[in-house]
């Protein structure tokens, strides 16, 4: 299939065009027709399968052809909401990019800067606005946003909106939608939590899937370095010194271990930035930015800020620690090699987490290439059930003591003045 044959308006694929997109992914082959007859649709779909286009093309085509309401002020027909900042930017970017040729405004909200900016930017009228649900709220609140125009809703990376706490603003806003509506609903995962969701969203809805897992197992290569927990530093240097890592994409299951690599990297003279949820908006966008420059070498990222970073040409990815559920894998990996580019994917593994790579495999039905022969081999062993009671155990009680210690200061600091 070609775009061509989707029956998209001549401005949009002009701009398909511009993009250098030659053929359709596959979810865009499967919704793009279902959206353009007017069907809602339950997509299981993540980013990196060309997503964004499959929802965003039809929506453009659907608003060209409706009349636009020009009498006084554009009003917004067309409303998409995402879990993360990042992921807003960028869904707000290709609207931009899509409706080069036929004058489709959009803008985008998000909170943790300051609202000025935004709400001007409402003001000048957009038909088409993509933001995240606390500053959605917050701007209807305030009287800066009415949704009553809306003829489409995209709610995208439901599974990531309910895993971040945002269930009741997903509920609140429904009631400020109009009941007549299109709506889209998409998510990486469909646990019985999120159709239930959808439910309460879609009317006979159109159900389609794309199943990144084999298609991530076709494009990436994988490998793992086993190694032990006191050596991951050096085994990450080690794997540094490759000259053909031009870029890396690295990540860290918490905010301080990702501060920890990057204060680690950048002794070793090695550019790097860090984004997680303890930074500024401003201070994320910037260390983005500067890696999408190729000014910062490594980019470590936890998995709720990394989710949704599009960064065009990433070859590789690694994996600072295996994480325990083999689905976050499969997300992280997928930051590269997409839309058929290849990539590689490296991860290190310690003892502890050797049991998480045996999940990952089972899931992903392929074994991990094992690279064997490094400087910085796996020599301990995993704890059994037994060993790591005790080693809880101990940890506690050190933190108990921590505690203690830190309290009885306080009090004898207290008692001096
Ligand atoms: P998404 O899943 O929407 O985040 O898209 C992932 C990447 O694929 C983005 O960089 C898009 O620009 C790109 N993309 C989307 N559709 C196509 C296509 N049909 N051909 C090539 N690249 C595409």
């Amino acid at each position: 299939m070609i775009f061509e044959d989707l029956k998209l308006s001549h401005a949009l694929l002009k701009a398909v065009k511009d993009q250098k997109y030659t053929t359709p992914t596959s979810i865009q082959e499967k919704a793009i027709p279902l959206i353009l007859q007017g069907n809602d649709v339950l997509g299981t779909a993540q980013t990196g399968t060309g997503k964004t286009a499959a929802f965003a093309l039809p929506i453009l085509h659907h608003l060209e052809k409706e009349k636009s309401n020009n009498n006084g002020k554009t009003k917004i027909r067309a409303l998409v909401v995402t879990p993360t900042r990042e992921l807003a930017i960028q869904i707000a970017e290709n609207f931009t990019d899509y409706a080069k040729y036929n004058n489709i405004k959009n803008t985008v909200i998000f909170g943790g800067v300051k609202q000025m900016k935004q709400v001007k930017r409402l003001q000048a009228g957009v038909d088409v606005l993509v933001a995240t649900p606390g500053r959605l709220l917050d701007l209807i609140g305030q009287g800066y946003i009415s949704l009553k125009d809306v003829g489409y809703f995209v709610l995208d990376e439901a599974d990531r909106m309910l895993d971040m706490g945002f269930i009741h603003d997903i509920k609140k806003l429904l009631e400020k939608l109009p009941k007549e509506r299109q709506s889209l609903f998409f998510s990486a995962t469909m646990p019985n939590s999120i159709l239930n969701l959808s439910n309460t969203i879609l009317r006979n809805p159109k159900k389609v899937a794309v199943h990144q897992v084999s298609t991530t197992a076709e494009t990436i290569q994988q490998c793992i370095y086993y190694t032990n927990k006191s050596d991951k530093k050096d085994l990450l240097f080690h794997i540094l010194k490759d000259k053909n890592i031009t870029q890396i994409l690295v990540f860290s299951r918490t905010k301080h271990g990702a501060d920890r690599i990057v204060r680690n990297l950048k002794k070793k003279n090695i550019e790097s930035a860090a984004i997680h949820g303890d930074k500024s908006q401003p201070q994320r966008q910037k260390a983005l930015q500067s890696f999408k420059n190729s000014e910062v070498r490594v980019l470590v990222a936890t998995d709720i800020a990394a989710r949704g970073i599009d960064i065009d040409k990433l070859s590789y990815v690694l994996n600072y620690d295996i994480p325990n559920e083999p689905e976050t894998y499969v997300h992280r990996i997928g930051r590269c090699g997409r839309a058929g580019e290849e990539g590689i994917s490296i991860s290190i593994c310690e003892p502890e987490e050797n049991v998480y790579a045996k999940d990952i495999e089972k899931l992903i039905k392929q074994k991990i290439t094992e690279v064997k022969g490094h400087p910085f081999p796996q020599t301990e062993k995993p704890m059994n059930a037994k060993e790591k009671k005790a080693s809880e155990k101990e940890k506690n009680r050190k933190k108990q003591e921590f505690f203690a210690n830190r309290k009885k200061k306080k009090n004898s600091n207290n008692r001096r003045w």
